[in-house]
């Protein structure tokens, strides 16, 4: 039976390249996220046609329990399995702490960190049932390091390292296991909407903020490619990674070596 792969926030950047990724090895998809509806269909679509396996599209809000526990709920009774969840939707926010809006602290809590802890509850119970599992949590080298003015992100990615090992203690007899990976920058909306942000919180342009804070950040010079992220979780989620459980495997370019 084909394995199922749940993908939060995968209608864009990361969770996209790693769903598609995850579709050429064979599993059948759940996507996740935000963004044009008619836009999602067609990747849906794309998905099932290329990779001849089945996708589906859950549009559950990673702010609400409810929804992200149904989600999970869905997809098991859906296609009779949860094997694999990568935990990746996040958002981010750049300001000095003293000037960081209580609105903004909160959803990238709720989305970026309270949302694995919720997926991977639901989860465990199914994965444990065939004694088989793969969590992937989307950290960030900025789960290792900080930076200036992205209080709530830091913390939270922080955080997700330490859901991650925990998880990882509890289900290391189960046949279950649960890794995080650290991209440093990759190209994606995300990084393109804190452009602007920034630059104003540096006082500086937003050309000087991609040569001087973004690629300053990583010794090679360069972005980090999308298909490396899905390489990587495919690899993880394979029986040859079975023994590496608890592991924050950083994929910066050097980053977070220095
Ligand atoms: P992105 O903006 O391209 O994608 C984010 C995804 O999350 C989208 O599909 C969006 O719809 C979804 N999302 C946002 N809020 C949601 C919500 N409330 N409910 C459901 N889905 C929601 O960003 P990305 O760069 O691909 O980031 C993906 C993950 O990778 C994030 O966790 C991010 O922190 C992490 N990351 C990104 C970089 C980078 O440089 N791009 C580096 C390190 C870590």
């Amino acid at each position: 039976m084909r394995k199922t792969a749940v993908i939060t926030g995968s209608t864009s950047g990361i969770g996209k390249a790693v769903a598609e990724a995850l579709a050429d090895s064979g599993v059948n998809i759940v996507l996740n996220g935000f963004g044009d509806l008619d836009e999602i269909q067609s990747q849906r679509a794309d998905l099932e046609q290329k990779y001849g396996i089945q996708a589906h599209y859950d549009a559950a809000d990673m702010t609400k329990p409810d929804e992200i526990r149904t989600m999970i709920e869905t997809a098991a009774t859906t296609f009779g399995s949860l094997d694999i969840l990568v935990n990746n939707a996040g958002i981010q926010h750049v300001a000095p702490i003293d000037e960081f809006p209580t609105n903004k602290w909160d959803a990238i809590i709720a989305i970026n960190l309270s949302s694995a802890f919720h997926t991977t509850a639901a989860a465990l119970p199914h994965m444990r049932s065939a004694g088989w599992g793969r969590i992937v949590n989307i950290a960030s080298a900025h789960g290792l390091v900080a930076s200036p003015f992205k209080s709530a992100y830091v913390a939270a990615k922080h955080g997700v390292l330490g859901l991650t090992k925990t998880t990882a203690l509890e289900t290391a007899q189960d046949g279950i296991t649960c890794n995080a990976i650290c991209p440093g920058y990759v190209r994606t909306p995300l990084v393109e909407a804190q452009i602007p942000d920034t630059a104003k919180a540096r006082g500086i342009t937003e050309e000087e903020v991609v040569r001087d804070v973004i690629l300053a950040a990583q010794p090679t010079k360069s972005f980090v490619g999308l298909d490396e992220l899905g390489a990587l979780a495919v690899f993880l989620c394979s029986d040859g990674a079975k023994s590496i459980t608890g592991a924050s495997l950083p994929i910066d370019g050097g980053w977070t070596a220095k």
